[in-house]
């Protein structure tokens, strides 16, 4: 059998089996095994991990439950400002978007930017004018809307604080990161990763996180590994995460569990940065990192069997 290899994420954050319904619990589950279904599809049949990536991506911003696409948080004004970026690892290009308000699917937006635009990357905007040319739909703002983020904005709205994505049930302090991602092997050695968020609740003056940053959020190298993170943006901006890791391995030769280990759980923490990540590396070995309470996850190896998990364990 061929190697490939995929996983998603879904967020970081405090995530307890206590905060959680069933049915709720159910339903992640479920996203999530879809969108490693999406990218299996493409991998199994020999297709490219970029293709990979970008199906289970799309999957996921389709899915309400996560802060990215449908279900968005708000920012201050009561708009949706979305952030996404994608990369490949043979040629290193990529494409990466922010501040946009209106495309359904803004990982799509990224990945035509990586291929048309003769840019790496486009923000607010310009930006859709750029999709327009491209023939991507516009969505009206109730596309984005879900009740919960809502009452999430409805909290903070008139303060000076931004959240990170609570959920109505956490308690001061405690903490959700809805953002979504993927890391893909293909069958020809191909690495990819992507990533999509919404951002923070009440986030202002066009504040950007780690999401569309190449080489913080989302980072892909043949010779190393592809990267997709979630956790508080300003902190992995900092520590240059995703390419941090693929340069502990392509210059001191540490292993990916190695290097994924030092950048999560030593140097983040000791920033004080919360958070995670999912990567793969050329052989199709999978690391799940996170230094919080859970985070969403799926991932399936060339078999096929999807593996599912959110709590710590
Ligand atoms: N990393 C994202 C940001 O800071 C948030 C998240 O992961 O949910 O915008």
């Amino acid at each position: 059998m061929k190697n490939f290899a995929i996983a998603v994420h879904g967020g970081a954050g405090t995530i307890l089996p206590s905060l959680m319904t069933p049915e709720k619990e159910f339903a992640y589950r479920n996203a999530l095994q879809s969108a490693v279904n999406a990218g299996l599809e493409i991998l199994k049949t020999g297709g490219n991990s970029i293709d990979a990536v970008e199906a289970a991506v799309i999957s996921l911003e389709d899915f309400p439950l996560f802060n990215a696409g449908c279900g968005a948080v708000f920012t201050n004004n009561g708009t949706h400002q979305m952030d996404a970026s994608i990369m490949e690892g043979k040629h290193l290009e990529a494409g990466a978007v922010s501040g946009i308000s209106r495309i359904k699917n803004p990982v799509q937006l990224a990945r035509v930017i990586k291929e048309k635009s003769g840019h790496v990357y486009l923000c607010g905007e310009e930006a859709e004018v750029f999709a327009q040319t491209c023939g991507f739909r516009f969505e009206p703002n109730d596309y984005f809307y879900t009740e919960e983020r809502y009452q999430q904005w409805l909290a903070v709205k008139d303060t000076d604080s931004y959240q990170l994505d609570h959920t109505e049930k956490l308690e001061k302090g405690e903490k959700k990161f809805g953002t979504v991602g993927a890391v893909a092997l293909d069958m020809q050695g191909n690495l990819a990763a992507a990533t999509s968020t919404g951002g923070m609740t009440n986030k202002r003056y066009g504040r950007i996180g780690d999401t569309p940053i190449i080489g913080a959020g989302t980072y892909a190298n043949n010779e190393t590994c592809a990267i997709s993170c979630t956790g508080h943006g300003e902190f992995f901006i900092r520590a240059v995460v995703a390419y941090d890791i693929s340069c502990l391995m392509q210059y001191k030769g540490l292993t990916l569990a190695e290097a994924c280990q030092f950048v999560v759980n030593d140097k983040l923490v000791k920033m004080g940065g919360e958070g995670g990540l999912i990567a793969i590396d050329t052989q199709g070995n999978i690391q799940l990192p996170f230094n919080s309470d859970g985070m969403y996850r799926a991932w399936s190896h060339a078999d096929g069997l999807v593996q599912t998990a959110i709590y710590k364990n």
